[in-house]
């Protein structure tokens, strides 16, 4: 695990800036979302965090090591997407142990990893089927196993439940939470649903056009929303 701190962080496509010097602490063991509306720069802040996109201007932290500079394997960060980004041909165990192959772990230490994220998520009885023979929350499921396995000392999830139903999304939420209670890896949650974010975080940060609009617990926001786009996003009655 591990503390995550953006300091002025900037981006630009091209002449377009779509972050403004955004500044966050993320404590360890947190979960943080990040929340805002289609377009505010939500995907863009994560995928720097994660290394996937580099950054204009500013310094990302992770523990103790600015990562500007370090490739996302270096990280040591897990993303978790909107879910079937699986393998078809590969069977769930597969699915879940392929990082760990490409990183070269030795396939004992893979299989003891796979099934103990297996056990975590009850995933043990599914773990040779193949994604096509998985219910949706199922292959959500495993790609959350996915990023488990390597024990990352961050989780990222952007927007990963937008593709389910309404019934599924309120189940895989509450599996996430569970999952946050037993693994506690600091988390930075992305989603337009503001429930979702009030259900699942210790803390919520507003983005709106690449700026922070507000931070603060849910309940904070609620009662106290900084101004009109946060009470209207919060729902609160400000
Ligand atoms: P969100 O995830 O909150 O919907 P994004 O981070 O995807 O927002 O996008 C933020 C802004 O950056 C949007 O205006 C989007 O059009 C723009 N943008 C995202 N990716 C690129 C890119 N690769 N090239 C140019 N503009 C981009
Ligand atoms: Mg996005």
């Amino acid at each position: 695990m591990a503390s995550v701190e953006l300091k002025q962080v900037r981006k630009f496509y091209g002449a377009l800036e779509v972050i403004h010097g955004v500044s966050l602490s993320i404590e360890d063991g947190e979960f943080v979302a990040l929340v805002g509306p289609s377009g505010c720069g939500k995907s863009t802040l994560l995928r720097m965090i994660a290394g996937l996109e580099e950054i204009s201007g500013g310094d990302i932290i992770i523990g103790n090591t600015v990562v500007n500079d370090l490739t996302p394997r270096e990280r040591n960060i897990a993303m978790v997407f909107q879910s079937y980004a699986l393998y078809p041909h590969m069977t769930v165990a597969e699915n879940m142990g392929f990082n760990l192959r490409l990183a070269g772990t030795p396939k004992p230490v893979i299989a003891e990893r796979v099934n103990e994220a297996a056990r975590m998520l009850d995933l043990l009885p599914l773990l040779d089927r193949k994604p096509a023979h998985l219910s949706g929350g199922q292959r959500q499921r495993v790609a959350m196993g996915r990023a488990i396995v390597r024990n990352p000392a961050v989780f990222l999830f952007d927007e990963p439940l937008s593709n389910l139903d309404a019934k599924l999304r309120v189940q895989m939420r509450s599996e996430i939470k569970q999952l946050h209670q037993k693994v506690g890896t600091t988390s930075v949650y992305v989603t337009h649903d503001q429930i979702e974010a009030m259900t699942l975080a210790d803390r919520i940060v507003v983005l709106n056009q690449g700026r922070v609009e507000q931070e603060g617990t849910p309940m904070e926001l609620y009662r106290k929303p900084a101004n009109l786009f946060v009470a209207a996003f919060i729902g609160s009655p400000a």
